[in-house]
Order: structure tokens, then C-alpha cells, then sequence
């Protein structure tokens, strides 16, 4: 018979949590209600991204009671794609889920992303909150956002950055989440492979207690981020790819109005006999130097991408998605 893995528990909930104290205790109750109601087994891991409340103290003390939980600290702030990051590090269940701690997503849809998960075989589920509780500011760019994302990564979700998403375990296995790019999950799953991707629409509700970690920065730098995922995703193990092609167009274009002012000159004066500019006299000469020169900065800058791939610890970090009669 083949091997299967077999997992401590079917569901481990991740919780990224900064200066979140009033909030956890009540958190982690509704949490332990809903899927103690579901008869499904689980382990809460919080992640303390350097609180600077008591977040801690009282992730302790509850630990001392409650077998479910288990805490990170960390000794600074690191922000949540590390904090989700370390979490999935230390996740066992087959199920992995995350939420955020301020009490915004509800704990009741845990048991349908699990099933989601398990029975309908999604990669990731990522939740929708279709009627959202949060201010105009922060629901128009995030239209704008997700329409960005769903345009560049050609994955058809609503709300890229719910903090209430459900993942195979697989998926939370094999990729990183690093800088700020918790957002940008879905599309990080599907560069590695995960494409069965699904939505789902969650309740939503608005801060109890405490504020919001994240202020209007986060669309320039998600922009940005969006930008460079979607450049890593197409082109890192083959830079040459992206950079040698536009060095191409831009030498080409140089060239062709090169030849284009040299042509017209000797046609003009050496054939014609006709007085000309001096070529260097011409704003198209200007344009095709720049172009030239681009275009050869740019297939530098290819080879010395590739030199750095090339020496990358993980260039050859292939997926394994199953193995059968194989440890
Ligand atoms: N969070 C975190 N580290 C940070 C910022 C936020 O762990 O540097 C946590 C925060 O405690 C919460 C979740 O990430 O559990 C989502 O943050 P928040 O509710 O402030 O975001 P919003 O709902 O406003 O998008
Ligand atoms: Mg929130």
C-alpha cells in the first residue's frame, strides 16, 4: 500500500496579531465554539508580531487553559507576511486557515472553507467580503486593487486581501510569503502551481476594538509590489527572457532610425546633391543614441540577472506535489 501522510489535526488556524489584546480572548472562544460544535480537531497558532500591548501576556495566560493554542513573539515588529509566514512554518493540520485577530472575519466560516478545502479539492479558498464594514477611503482603492490583480494575475478572485483564506496544506508547505506580499498569496500559490483556486463570501464586521494597522501607504506599495510580483513570477529563473527582449526592441528601434538618417543623407546629398542637416544636427539622431544605449543596458542587465539566478540557493526548488511508494 502507498504511503499517505497522516496529519495531528484537521484544521490549524493561523492569527497574525499586533496589539490585538481586548480582542483575543473572545477570539479564541468563538473559535473553539464553532469547530467544537463541527466535532473537528485543531490548533490555534498566534502569531504576536511584536506587540508593544499585552497581546502576549494574555496569549499565556490562555495557553494555560486551552491545549488548542499555541504562541510565537516576536522580538520586533515584522509585519504580517512575516508573521503568516513563521505561522505556516508551524502549522501540522491538513487544513491551514488564516484570520485576522481583530474579530473582523467570523470564526462560523471556518467549517465550510475546511470542506471546501477537503471535499470540493481547492488549493486555496480565498474569502470575499462582499459587504465590507470599513471606510469609503479604504473600499475604493481596494476595488481599484483588486481589478489590478485580477487583471494581472488572471486569477478571478474579488478580495485578494482577506485576511480569511483556507489552504491545502501543500500550498503553505511550498511558498514564502515575504516583504508585504501577504496580499498577493493567491497569486504567489498559483506561480507554484496551486490553480484551483476558489472564492467564498464571508461575513464581515466591523473593528471592535482597537484600529487599523495599515494606512493609505499600503496602495503605493501594493502597487508596487504588484508590479514586481508579477515581473518575479514571469521571468525569475529566466531574466534574460524579459530584459533581452526589450534591449532587442530598443536596439532595433535605434538602429532602424540610424539607417533611416544615414540613408537619408546619402540619398539627399551624395545622390541628389542637395544641401542637408548634419545628421548629428537632427533630433531623431538623439532619440536613436538613447535608444542604442538603453537597449544595450538593458541586455546587461539580463547577464548579470541571469549570474545571480544562476547562484541562487534555490534554482532548482521544483514542486513535488505527490508521491506514491517514495518517502
Ligand atoms: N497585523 C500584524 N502585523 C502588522 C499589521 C497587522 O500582524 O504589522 C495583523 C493585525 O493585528 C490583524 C491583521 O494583521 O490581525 C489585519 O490587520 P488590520 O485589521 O489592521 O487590517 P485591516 O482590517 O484594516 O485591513
Ligand atoms: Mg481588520
Amino acid at each position: 500500500m502507498s504511503k499517505r501522510p497522516s496529519f495531528p489535526v484537521e484544521l490549524s488556524i493561523v492569527i497574525p496579531l499586533l496589539n490585538e489584546a481586548e480582542s483575543l480572548p473572545e477570539l479564541t472562544r468563538w473559535i473553539h465554539r464553532v469547530l467544537a460544535q463541527h466535532g473537528l480537531t485543531y490548533e490555534v497558532i498566534l502569531v504576536d508580531d511584536g506587540s508593544t500591548d499585552t497581546s502576549w501576556e494574555v496569549i499565556e495566560e490562555l495557553a494555560e487553559t486551552d491545549t488548542h493554542l499555541r504562541g510565537i513573539r516576536f522580538n520586533r515588529n515584522y509585519g504580517k507576511s512575516a508573521a503568516l509566514n513563521v505561522g505556516f512554518k508551524e502549522t501540522t493540520g491538513r487544513v491551514v486557515c488564516t484570520m485576522d485577530a481583530d474579530l473582523q472575519d467570523s470564526p462560523e466560516e471556518l467549517p465550510e472553507l475546511y470542506r471546501m478545502i477537503t471535499e470540493q479539492g481547492y488549493d486555496l479558498v480565498s474569502g470575499w467580503k462582499k459587504k465590507r464594514f470599513d471606510p469609503l477611503s479604504k473600499t475604493i482603492p481596494t476595488k481599484l486593487f483588486n481589478g489590478a490583480t485580477r487583471w494581472l494575475s488572471g486569477i478571478q478572485l474579488h478580495d485578494f486581501n482577506c485576511g480569511l483564506k483556507a489552504y491545502d496544506h501543500r500550498v503553505v508547505r511550498s511558498i514564502e510569503v515575504y516583504g508585504e506580499m501577504h496580499r498577493y498569496i493567491p497569486v504567489i500559490a498559483k506561480w507554484a502551481g496551486f490553480r484551483k483556486i476558489g472564492e467564498k463570501v464571508v461575513q464581515h464586521q466591523e473593528r471592535k476594538y482597537g484600529t487599523t494597522k495599515f494606512g493609505l501607504e499600503r496602495f503605493v506599495y501594493g502597487f508596487l509590489d504588484l508590479m514586481s510580483i508579477t515581473f518575479v513570477s514571469r521571468f525569475r529563473r529566466r531574466p534574460m527572457h524579459f530584459f533581452g527582449t526589450m534591449g532587442t526592441v530598443s536596439f532595433l528601434i535605434g538602429l532602424l532610425i540610424t539607417l533611416w538618417l544615414v540613408g537619408e543623407k546619402v540619398w539627399y546629398s551624395w545622390m541628389l546633391n542637395l544641401a542637408t542637416r548634419n545628421v548629428t544636427d537632427q533630433p531623431l539622431f538623439f532619440l536613436a543614441l538613447t535608444a542604442i544605449m538603453i537597449g544595450a543596458m538593458l541586455f546587461l542587465t539580463g547577464f548579470l540577472a541571469e549570474l545571480i539566478q544562476l547562484n541562487g540557493a534555490n534554482r532548482n526548488d521544483y514542486l513535488v506535489r505527490d508521491k506514491v511508494n517514495l518517502n
